[in-house]
C-alpha cells in the first residue's frame, strides 16, 4: 500500500532522514520507533507531504504521491498527533467534520458520521457533539483527535506519538481502542512512538530508526529475538528482553498434557502472564483452561526455556 524508496530529507545540510526504504502492506500497523531526533516525525510527514522529501519516492497504491496536489493527497490520509491538535474554537462535531466538510459530503452524511464515530469511541453523541475541546479531559480530547483523523474513512492513517500525553492507564485503553478500530476498518496505519513497549503491543511490523537511518524493519517477535544492532538491543532495555519474548507468546504454545493444582490460567493468556501467576502463587506448574475446560498444564521450566530465546 505504501512503498517508500530511498527517502531522504535534509535540513540546512544536515540529514534528518537518510535513504529510508520500507513497504507498508494494506491493513498493517507499521510502528516507527526510535529515540528523540532520530527522524521519525520527518519520515511520517513526508508520506503525506507535510514535509517535502529532498530525495527518494513514496508510492501509495502504486501511484507516486506527487501525482496529486499536496492538499488533495492529505484529505485522503488521516493524520493524528500528540496533544490531539484540535481546533480550540470549534466544537467537537465541527472538529470531526473538518475533512468530510472539505470533501463536500452532504450534511446528513456528516452528522451521521460524527455521531457514529463518537459512539465508537465511547463518547455519547448527545453529550459531546457540541462541547468545546477545552471542556474535555485529556483522554477525551485524544479520542476526538483520532476520530477526526478517521472521519473521512481514510485508507491510511498516520499517527505521531498519539498517546504520548496520556497516563499509563488511559494509554493502554487508547491502544486497545486503536487495535479494535483497526481490526474493524482495516485501515493501514503508520504510527510513530519512542516507546518500544507501545511498538511491540501495536505493531504488526516495527521500523527502528537511529540517526535518520532505518536500522531494522521486522515483525515484533523478530525484533525482540534478533535485534539487528546493539542500538536496537539498547532500545529493548537490558533485562526486559526475556519478558518481552514471553509477552509475545500464548500459554497454549507451551501447554503439555497433565494436571496441576490451583486456579487455571487461560490458554489465550500470554506466557508473561503465566510466569507472573506462577511466581506470584509459588506454583511450579499451572493448570491451563480453554472455554471453561482444563486442557493440560504449563510448567515454570517451559516458561524459563522460552524466556531464554526462540526455539
Ligand atoms: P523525531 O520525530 O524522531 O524526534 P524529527 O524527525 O522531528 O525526529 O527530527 C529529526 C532531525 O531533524 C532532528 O535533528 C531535528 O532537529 C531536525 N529537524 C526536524 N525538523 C526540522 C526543521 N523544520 N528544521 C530544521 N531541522 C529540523
Ligand atoms: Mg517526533
Amino acid at each position: 500500500m505504501i512503498e517508500i524508496r530511498a527517502l531522504s530529507r535534509l535540513y540546512a545540510g544536515r540529514t534528518a532522514v537518510d535513504r529510508v526504504s520500507m513497504d507498508v502492506e494494506r491493513g498493517e500497523i507499521a510502528v516507527v520507533v526510535g529515540t528523540s531526533g532520530s527522524g521519525k516525525t520527518t519520515l511520517l510527514r513526508m508520506i503525506n507531504r507535510l514535509v517535502e522529501p529532498s530525495a527518494g519516492t513514496v508510492r501509495i497504491d502504486g501511484r507516486d504521491h506527487r501525482d496529486l496536489p499536496a492538499h488533495a493527497l492529505r484529505r485522503g490520509i488521516g493524520y493524528a498527533i500528540q496533544g490531539h491538535g484540535l481546533f480550540p474554537h470549534r466544537t467537537v462535531a465541527e472538529n470531526i467534520a473538518t475533512v468530510p466538510g472539505l470533501l463536500g459530503w452532504e450534511r446528513s452524511r456528516i452528522d451521521a458520521r460524527v455521531d457514529g464515530l463518537l459512539a465508537q469511541f465511547g463518547l455519547d453523541p448527545a453529550e459531546f457533539r457540541d462541547r468545546m475541546p477545552r471542556e474535555l479531559s485529556g483522554g477525551q480530547q485524544q479520542r476526538v483527535g483520532v476520530a477526526r483523523a478517521l472521519a473521512a474513512e481514510p485508507a491510511i492513517l498516520l499517527m505521531d506519538e498519539p498517546f504520548g500525553a496520556l497516563d499509563p492507564v488511559l494509554r493502554a485503553k487508547a491502544q486497545a481502542d486503536l487495535l479494535a478500530i483497526q481490526a474493524s476498518t482495516g485501515t493501514t496505519i503508520v504510527l510513530v512512538t519512542h516507546d518500544m513497549d507501545e511498538a511491540i503491543r501495536l505493531g504488526s511490523r516495527i521500523a527502528v530508526m537511529d540517526a535518520g537511518r532505518l536500522v531494522q524493519y521486522a515483525r515484533p517477535a523478530e525484533i525482540v529475538a534478533r535485534p539487528a544492532a546493539p542500538f536496537v538491543e539498547a532500545l529493548l532495555g537490558p533485562g526486559e528482553r526475556a519478558f518481552r519474548l514471553l509477552a509475545l507468546a500464548r500459554v497454549e504454545e507451551e501447554t503439555e498434557p497433565g494436571t496441576a493444582p490451583g486456579t487455571p490460567v487461560a490458554a489465550e493468556a500470554t506466557l508473561r502472564e503465566a510466569l507472573a501467576e506462577s511466581l506470584w502463587s509459588g506454583r511450579e506448574a499451572l493448570p491451563v483452561s480453554r472455554g471453561g475446560s482444563l486442557i493440560g498444564r504449563i510448567t515454570r521450566a517451559a516458561l524459563a526455556r522460552r524466556a531464554a530465546g526462540p526455539r
